[in-house]
């Protein structure tokens, strides 16, 4: 078959790398002038570093075995870093279970329902039941009214801003047992993996693997129109031109796959519109001097214009980086938020005072440079109920496959997991292939 691939992040070149292996003709349309999407990278001191900072957990078995293949396997290096909670105006260690017992921003009777109510929740092996409620209503009752208030609150609107309320408990629990599961055998600390040279070793490799073996990949090349299963029409419309293809696949966010289809199929993407998305802004920036000791500092005051400090360098040694300090500003709000419109310069001065006040020692002269990166569809919000609304691979649209981080569930969505679906996807389109060159 030839199928054609709107996309070039990890979703879409495993999704490339796979249809090769299947012996199909795969023709990628990548927007942006390079492959990798939110996995984008820029320079500093001659390394690449991630512009949305990046990590692997020791059980994202799907995306260490594509490594492997692709030979770039030994780059990924494990490392165990300190992790920090902001909260009441100081920075409490947050890295180890006994960080937690000692956690001086919960009573200690909140700390031990704590305590106990994460270990049930990680002894729970079927999240079924968690399916069609809320965190926001179940999470109290396992670890307390006042630890859910003053931790877990937190963490849901760190990533689904005013979206929380309505999240899945089985995104939750899900999110609980990655956490539980990347640890060290004595439990004491999560063991993170990074690549040595950063996620584009696994990009790159990707590009060059299906490049070499005949696909093409088309660069600022963004596609316009979809019009497969159209009378008459072509697959895709691309600068103008049309592409021909037996089955196109989008791994691109559900918005933009309803901006792309034609009104004629409002019926359809009437339904994608049930899933909402909040979208990404990151600060990233090179900055003098050291501010903690911590890899991750999550901000337990919604005062803060972030949600999270994450000192890259103290994951990674900063020589890698000519001796820079890395410091990344996370933040996870709608689409229409002002932070998607300010200037970059506006916004780091915004950023300003409020790291001081998490890390006093921090001034504005201390900044050498920053990059802000914005993804307007980074994240889909996972609501109770979810695995009702989850798009299936094939859509109603004869020839027209979705593959994209809307269909993570339950975990919290990640690269492990675009390798995954990528590869059920494949497995799709192979079953479908009779269908497929049949109608063409
Ligand atoms: C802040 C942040 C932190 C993260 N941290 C981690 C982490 O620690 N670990 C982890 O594993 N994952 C993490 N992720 C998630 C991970 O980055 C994503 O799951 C993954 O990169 C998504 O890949 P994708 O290919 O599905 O989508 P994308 O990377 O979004 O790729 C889609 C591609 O489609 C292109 N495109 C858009 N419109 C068009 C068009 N009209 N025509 C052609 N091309 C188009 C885009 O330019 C883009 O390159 C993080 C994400 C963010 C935002």
């Amino acid at each position: 078959m030839n199928i054609a691939i709107i996309g070039a992040g990890i979703t879409g070149l495993t999704l490339a790398h796979q249809l090769l292996e299947q012996g199909h003709a795969v023709a990628v349309f990548e927007a942006a002038p390079r492959p990798g999407g939110e996995l984008a990278t820029v320079d500093v001191g001659g390394e690449p570093i991630e512009r949305f900072y990046h990590h692997l957990f020791t059980h994202d078995r799907h995306i260490i075995a594509l490594a492997n293949e692709l030979g770039v396997g030994e780059r990924l290096e494990w490392l165990e870093p300190q992790m920090g909670y902001y909260a009441q105006g100081r920075v409490y260690p947050f890295t180890s279970p006994l960080d937690l017992l000692r956690f001086g921003a919960l009573s200690p009777w909140a700390r031990l329902r704590l305590g106990l109510g994460t270990l049930r929740l990680q002894r729970t092996r079927d999240y079924r039941q968690f399916e069609d409620q809320t965190a926001a209503a179940l999470m109290p009752r396992y670890v307390g009214r006042e630890a859910f208030d003053a931790i877990f609150a937190d963490m849901l609107h760190a990533k689904f801003a005013d979206r929380w309320p309505s999240v899945s408990m089985a995104w939750m629990w899900a999110r609980l047992m990655a956490r539980a599961r990347t640890r060290t055998p004595d439990k004491r600390r999560e063991r993170l993996g990074y690549f040595r040279g950063s996620f584009r070793v696994i990009v790159d490799a990707l590009a060059s693997s299906v490049t070499s073996r005949g696909a093409e990949l088309h660069l600022g090349a963004p596609v316009q129109t979809i019009g497969i299963g159209e009378p008459n029409a072509p697959a895709l419309r691309v600068r103008g031109q049309p592409v021909q293809a037996d089955a196109v696949v989008a791994t691109v966010g559900l918005p933009i796959i309803r901006r792309l289809l034609p009104a004629s199929r409002r019926a359809f993407t009437d339904t994608l519109a049930a899933t909402a998305y909040v979208g990404a802004c990151v600060g990233l920036l090179h900055i003098r001097e050291q501010l903690s000791g911590y890899y991750w500092t999550n901000i337990g005051d919604r005062r803060l214009p972030f949600a999270g400090l994450i000192e890259h360098t103290n994951l990674v040694e900063p020589e890698r980086y000519g001796g820079a300090r890395l410091l990344y500003i996370s933040n996870y709000l709608p689409p229409e938020h002002e932070f998607f419109h300010l200037d970059d310069e506006t916004l780091i001065d915004r950023f300003v005072d409020p790291i001081a006040h998490v890390f006093p020692k921090f001034r504005r002269d201390h900044i050498v440079h920053g990059w802000i990166s914005r993804d307007p569809v980074a994240q889909p919000v996972i609501e109770a109920g979810y695995q009702r609304r989850k798009p299936p691979y094939a859509s109603p649209i004869p020839g027209f496959y979705i593959c994209n981080t809307s269909q993570i569930y339950p975990e919290d969505r990640g690269t492990n997991y675009n390798v995954r679906i990528a590869k059920q996807c494949a497995a799709q389109l192979q079953a479908d292939e009779p269908a497929l060159t049949s109608t063409a």
